[in-house]
């Protein structure tokens, strides 16, 4: 009998080593890999998951916000990190860091550049965002010269990379966007290394960039979703394993008759009899209230069973009618038996949203490479 602790995530190691194989025999094996492990790396622990990284061989880390890459920093972290989305008020805790800003704006590299120039840098590394369509973070092809003339007018930066970031690489029908994106990012990245006078690190490629297009690796891919176990594409997704199984228990189970309601605003009307079973996660664990009235399940003993009415802040209930299960059994919310995709879809959302909102009050639980389950 497994042990079940109230509402736990199982993170997957040996998932986690399997995935990010997968993904680097995908590319040449002179492409770099930079391992995206932001937003606590997708849900699960930026700290575990960036030492696993490491000693799976990532030659790069990145985060979103500065704050993220401290805590890698604090926890022993050494590879280098990039930070997506810094903004000027946190530079100087950048430089303290080690940490590699992506500079996307000119108000960002100017600012960056007197701090690091207030602190007496030299040749510190830092990364250019083009904007190739997207339209989000980045400088556009006429910026270029500006950009070039601020960076070669300094001795504190050297551009470590120079990246961009495609809009829709997971669509075929969107294919010639991205070869656009692709092409542009060429054109406008060659502009500025010719002005550079050498050439840093480029990269366009995110998970499925370069699964579909592994042509544009170009020297570096930055992968996030696919280390964790989803490939935007169901072929894809039967290659990678989801290194994140949500699990629960049976706190009560009720049997109602025909008429009865169950949950806030009676959202659930008992039609005939049943056993209705409540379990310790909620709205506030990240199970959102658009999984409830039966758009979503769960599954007892390898059984489907469909959430019932409301979604609760801590609980949820379930109908467990016909399944053999009692008080304290486990169920599994998703992962294993149930892909977490297809719990994703069944709320109208995607993979990112679901693992990345599984809130902090949920204890992971590290399932080391090569241990059983
Ligand atoms: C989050 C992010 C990624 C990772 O994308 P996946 O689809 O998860 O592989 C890559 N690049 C940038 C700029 C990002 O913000």
């Amino acid at each position: 009998m497994p042990e079940a602790k109230e509402t736990v995530l199982e993170i997957d190691l040996g998932a986690l080593a399997h995935n990010y194989r997968y993904l680097r025999s995908k590319i040449d094996s002179d492409v770099k890999f930079l391992s995206v492990v932001k937003a606590h790396a997708y849900g699960s622990d930026s700290v575990v998951i960036a030492k696993k990284l490491e000693e799976l061989g990532t030659d790069y880390l990145a985060v979103a916000y500065v704050e993220e890459g401290i805590r890698l920093r604090e926890n022993g972290i050494t590879k280098p990190i990039l930070v997506l989305h810094p903004q000027f008020t946190h530079f100087e805790s950048i430089i303290e860091h080690c940490l590699e800003p992506n500079l996307y704006s000119e108000k960002i590299l100017r600012e960056f550049i007197s701090t690091a120039e207030r602190l007496k840098q030299k040749n510190y590394p830092v990364h250019i965002k083009l904007n190739t369509g997207l339209n989000r973070l980045g400088f556009d092809q006429p910026e270029i010269p500006l950009v070039a003339d601020l960076i070669t007018n300094t001795s504190t930066l050297k551009v470590a990379s120079i990246f961009s970031h495609l809009a829709a690489s997971e669509d075929w029908k969107e294919r010639d966007f991205t070869v656009g994106q692709i092409d542009l990012f060429r054109k406008m990245s060659w502009q500025l290394v010719e002005k550079l006078g050498y050439e840093p690190l480029l990269h366009i490629c995110n998970t499925s960039g370069l699964i579909n297009y592994p042509k544009a690796a170009f020297s570096m891919v930055r992968s996030g979703i696919g280390l964790y176990g989803y490939g935007n594409d169901k072929n894809v997704d039967s290659e990678l394993r989801p290194i994140g199984t949500l699990k629960t228990i049976i706190s009560q189970i009720r049997k109602l008759d025909k008429g009865a309601t169950v949950g806030y605003n009676r959202a659930f009307k008992v039609e005939k009899p049943s056993r209705i079973a409540t379990l310790p996660v909620g709205h506030a664990d990240g199970i959102n209230r658009i999984y409830g009235k039966q758009k979503a399940g769960v599954m007892v003993h390898g059984k489907f069973a469909p959430i019932v009415g409301n979604v609760c802040m801590d609980i949820i209930m379930i109908d467990v009618t016909g399944i053999d299960c009692e008080e304290g059994d486990e169920v599994i919310i998703f992962g294993g038996p149930q892909h977490p995709v297809k719990f994703a879809e069944a709320g109208g959302t995607i993979s990112y949203e679901l693992i990345t909102g599984i809130q902090r009050r949920v204890t992971r639980k590290i399932i080391p490479e090569g241990s059983e389950k």
